[in-house]
């Protein structure tokens, strides 16, 4: 199996990566069976960083006869919840000691700002492992009081062979989502990461190697969605998918799963969330959070505050001083490797195509392009932070995903009002809510159908907090200890303790 060496000489990393490019199955870095590979871009400047193996169907089978080994003989019921959790802690030490080289990866696959990515990405992935370690020797069912001679008790076992299938936007961090309460219930892992960004997982394999998992419990097959994944969502042997992605492959791995094995299948797709700011929100500390809630990692966040209802009392000044805002940071766009650059590209050609013509649909649908609305220099995918006003309900800015830095602004009145504006979309993955007055900010979080909140703040996401979509955005619960619910079956022991007279 290959492996390329990464150079980087800038001011935020010096230093090499080497890294194996093949698959990571049965704790080995094997070649496809049928050899494919794929180039990975640099999305700030459009050019290859590297070629990495491309699996198929072929791989997934193998990798899953791995995986259902190791869950038989080493992992699953048979490995202490203690020593899951060791192994896991000792993983997260891992990540820590390596975090700049993972950080590097995450900045040139996916052209994030360094410090953001270190701050946001790695930081979150590397206590998501760390508490899911902590987990693992505290998962146990309950005795159930019946009758005199009945004693009945449950317990929370894996489900064996998990496949878990990760987007491009967020990586490292996805992946320790996935991983995590994965393997903290004790099942093994057949993972598949975006073919645009698969470099961190690379890395994550080969210090799963090197904490000490038995092989097979980590299995990572690099592929496209339609081999790779497709394979994994119809896999008779796979218990439980987890995805996280598109509305519409979301709907495709349901679909995949009700025609093979009816999987468990658990899903975090799209959003476009609501941030409703009201005439007596605390205007400072509002600006910051909306701007953060919007334009973080490039608009592309399945939490993205990407509709902005602004009450009209405060909006003319709201809005003077969050376009200042916005024009500062569109100027601090750049080399993600740069010390001062907040803003850098989207993730590759076709999601610059496609934010572009969400762009071109705003304008053409009437919407006033109020600051960005066009690409950022020549090279790369970058474009620049945009704000749309005059935005109505009917346009395709306000009623689908762009992810991208693109958000649509538009005015209300009253309470009522902006809580039917804000629930008038088919997802409900995030919403964010503006107010010094505690019971109307209270109300309207509670009024909100959206699987979480945020009140006077955004896109806090911790890994003890769960996190999911209500309607279109998705299905189960990740992080936090409902996130092991969604690992492990529920199984009820009968006992009788009586004699039949
Ligand atoms: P996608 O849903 O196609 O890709 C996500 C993952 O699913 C990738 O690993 C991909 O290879 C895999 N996949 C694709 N087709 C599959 C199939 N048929 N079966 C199984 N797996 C499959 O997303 P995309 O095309 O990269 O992006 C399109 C849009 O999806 C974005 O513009 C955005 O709106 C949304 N998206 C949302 C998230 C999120 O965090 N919710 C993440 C990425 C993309």
């Amino acid at each position: 199996p290959g492996s390329t060496t990464l150079e980087f000489d800038n001011a935020a990393y010096r230093g090499s990566i080497s890294l194996n490019t093949g698959l990571f199955i049965d704790g080995k870095w094997v070649d496809p069976v049928e050899p494919d590979m794929i180039d990975i871009i640099n999305p700030a400047s459009g050019k290859k960083i590297a070629a990495v193996s491309l699996g198929s169907s072929k791989d997934v089978d193998i990798a899953v006869k791995a995986a259902q080994k190791a869950y038989k003989t080493t992992w699953g019921l048979k490995c202490p919840g203690s020593q899951r959790g060791k192994l896991l802690t000792r993983l997260a030490d891992l990540m820590e000691r390596d975090i700049d080289q993972f950080t590097a990866l995450e900045s040139l696959n996916g052209g994030k700002p360094f410090a953001v990515a270190k701050g946001v990405d790695l930081a979150g992935a590397i206590s998501t492992i760390r508490y899911f370690g902590g987990w693992a020797d505290k998962i146990h069912g309950k005795t159930i009081e019946s009758n005199e001679t009945k004693l009945a008790y449950t317990r929370h076992e894996p489900y064996g062979v998990v496949g878990q299938i990760i987007p491009w936007n967020f990586p490292i961090l996805m992946l320790s989502w996935k991983a995590g309460p994965a393997l903290a219930t004790g099942n093994c892992i057949v993972l598949k990461p975006s073919e645009m960004t698969p470099l961190s997982a690379l890395k994550f394999a080969e210090l799963v190697a090197e904490a000490g998992f038995p092989p097979g419990v980590v299995n990572i097959v690099n592929g496209y969605g339609k081999t790779v994944g497709q394979a994994i969502s119809e896999h008779m042997h796979i218990s439980k998918v987890a995805f996280t992605g598109s509305t519409l492959v979301g709907r495709k791995i349901l679909e995949a799963a009700a025609r093979s094995n009816l999987k468990v299948v658990t899903l975090e797709l799209g959003g476009k969330s609501p941030t409703v700011i009201f005439d007596d929100c605390n205007l400072d500390q509002t600006l910051k959070w909306a701007m953060q809630a919007m334009y973080l990692n490039m608009g592309q966040s399945c939490v993205a505050g990407s509709r902005m209802f602004v009450q009209e009392g405060i909006y003319p000044e709201f809005m003077e001083k969050f376009t200042a805002m916005v024009k500062a940071f569109g100027e601090a766009t750049g080399d993600p490797f740069a010390p001062t650059t907040m803003h850098g590209p989207q993730v590759s050609q076709v999601q610059f195509d496609r934010i572009m013509s969400y762009i071109a649909s705003g304008k053409e649908s009437g919407a006033t392009v109020h600051i960005g609305g066009d690409r950022h220099g020549t090279e790369g995918y970058f474009i620049q932070p945009t704000i749309f006003t005059d935005c109505t309900p009917d346009m395709k800015i306000v009623k689908e995903e762009i992810f991208g830095p693109v958000v649509a602004v538009m005015k209300f009145k009253t309470e009522e009002e902006v809580i039917e504006a804000a629930n008038a979309t088919d997802y409900g993955l995030s919403a964010c809510v503006f107010s010094e007055n505690v019971g109307r900010a209270l109300r309207v979080a509670h009024a909100f159908e959206s699987g979480s909140v945020f009140v006077n703040s955004a896109q806090l996401i911790e890994c003890s907090i769960p996190f999911g979509g209500y309607k279109a955005s998705g299905i189960g619960r990740e992080q936090g200890e409902y996130a092991l619910e969604t690992y492990t079956q529920v199984k009820a022991v009968h006992v009788n303790t009586g004699l039949i007279i």
